[in-house]
């Protein structure tokens, strides 16, 4: 699977996104690219931290951006660092 780093539409094949031109990526062992969380598509991850990942969203109707941070799993069992 091939992901856009723009939009964040999964592609079956290697090429450009249909909607905006952007080469895809390769999906690899991120199960995370390509798919939706709430209402926003994961385009792209922009780094990783002591406490998880940071990934690019972006609403497919409205374009809009957010940086979508995922708690690795040990942190993700602590209470207190899933509150802050
Ligand atoms: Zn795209």
């Amino acid at each position: 699977m091939f992901v856009c780093p723009e939009c964040g539409l999964a592609q079956p094949a290697q090429g450009h996104c249909p909607a905006d031109g952007t080469a895809l990526a390769p999906i690899g062992e991120d199960v995370l690219l390509g798919t939706t969380i709430g209402a926003y598509r994961v385009a792209r991850l922009l780094g990783i931290g002591g406490m998880g990942r940071v990934y690019k969203g972006v609403h497919p109707a409205i374009g809009s951006r957010v940086a979508i941070k995922v708690l690795s799993r040990e942190c993700s069992d602590r209470r207190d660092l899933v509150d802050r």
